[in-house]
């Protein structure tokens, strides 16, 4: 993902930032690129404030303590609600917005981990529900004790609003990398591809591909980087099967998805990966808008047909085409 400058180019601007528990890293192209990429650092920051699950001041703890009553919130949170809820349904409940009891259980996105005890994790389960989440203009309201986290998908959201925020202030070349969840904004300044490296789950420091992109985001969901080994000497991951509150294990390590939307494609990646291998086949191939990559956990590498002339396998690895049937 690098871009070489020449004397012909626009000026380069670089900005990180660590936000929502996550390395930002974000480039952009030409003379209104400094100023924009300020204020979409400004953007990421109030969006971190409004969904944080640990802060007070967030809807997220507005809906989480609500006791049962309706609570307004913002435009950005209704959006992460409305389209958590739509992809929980197509997805037949594999995202779960509300899974935070049981992900607070295991003890992800805290300080220490562990196997929760078969009765507190019955417990959280009970609690566990996204149809129970009703929205109305700007309310929302879920029944007491139910928590809402927007941790499968809302930094595929950032990414579209940073984004759009350059859209608007004149930049047209732009690669932002949000912890691994990457989207650009046009190509290179020189109107070549952008090149996105896709992490080899069983050795992160290597890649199993690269992609050429333009306008698109490339959201990947794995099973190495947010783990834990149990006093049972078994690795356990942060993306949770709602069907039994255990990390899903049907198969795979890692889903890409390629796709416009990065709100879309960071909810499918996380959503897909816990379906498992023939059911994210199948999704996919049911569903238009997409691309996606698997790895499985025998070391199998899957591609979809549309990514053909943009995929570049690295050696070592054999890909198996996915068709629309
Ligand atoms: P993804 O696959 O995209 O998402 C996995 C995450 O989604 C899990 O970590 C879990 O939270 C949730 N999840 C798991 N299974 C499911 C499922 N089946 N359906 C729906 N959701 C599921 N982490 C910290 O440790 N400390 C922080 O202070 C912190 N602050 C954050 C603030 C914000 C605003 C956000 C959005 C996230 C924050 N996080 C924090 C969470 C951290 O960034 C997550 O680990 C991250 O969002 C997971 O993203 P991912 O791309 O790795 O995985
Ligand atoms: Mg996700």
């Amino acid at each position: 993902m690098s871009a070489e400058s020449s004397s012909e180019e626009p000026e380069l601007c670089v900005r990180d930032v660590f936000a929502m528990d996550t390395f930002m890293h974000l480039k952009a192209y030409g003379e209104h690129a400094d100023t924009t990429l300020g204020k979409a650092i400004e953007r990421i920051l109030l969006l971190e404030d409004k969904l944080s699950v640990k802060s007070e001041q967030s809807d997220t703890w507005a809906i989480n303590h609500s006791d049962g009553k309706a609570v307004s919130v913002s435009k950005d949170t209704m959006t992460l609600l409305r389209k958590g809820i739509e992809i929980g349904e197509k997805t037949n409940g594999a995202l779960d917005i509300t899974l935070y009891p049981v992900i607070t259980a295991w003890g992800f996105t805290m300080d220490k981990q562990q196997i929760p005890d078969t009765q507190l994790l019955a417990d959280r389960m009970s609690l566990v529900d996204y149809t129970g989440v009703l929205t109305d203009g700007d309310l929302v309201s879920v029944p007491d004790g139910m928590q809402v986290d927007f941790g499968a998908l809302a930094k595929g959201y950032t990414s579209d609003c940073v984004i759009e925020i350059l859209k608007k202030n004149d930049v047209n070349s732009a690669l932002v990398n949000l912890g691994g969840n990457v989207h650009a904004l046009g190509s290179k300044p020189d109107g070549s591809f952008w090149k996105v490296g896709v992490q080899n789950p069983f050795f992160p420091s290597e890649q199993i591909c690269t992609l050429d992109i333009s306008d698109m985001a490339v959201i990947t969901s794995g099973n190495y980087e947010r783990y834990f080994t149990g006093s049972d000497g078994k690795k356990y991951w942060h993306i949770i099967d709602p069907k039994d509150g255990y990390p899903a294990d049907n198969g795979l390590v890692s889903v890409t998805i390629i796709g416009k939307s990065g709100l879309v494609s960071d909810a499918l990646s996380t959503a897909l990966f816990v379906l498992g291998t023939e059911e994210a086949i199948r999704y996919w191939q049911e569903e238009e808008g997409f691309e996606m990559i698997l790895v499985t956990d025998d070391a199998k590498l899957y591609y979809t047909e549309g990514l053909t002339e943009f995929i570049q396998i690295s050696k070592a690895w054999n890909a198996n085409v996915i068709f629309r049937e």
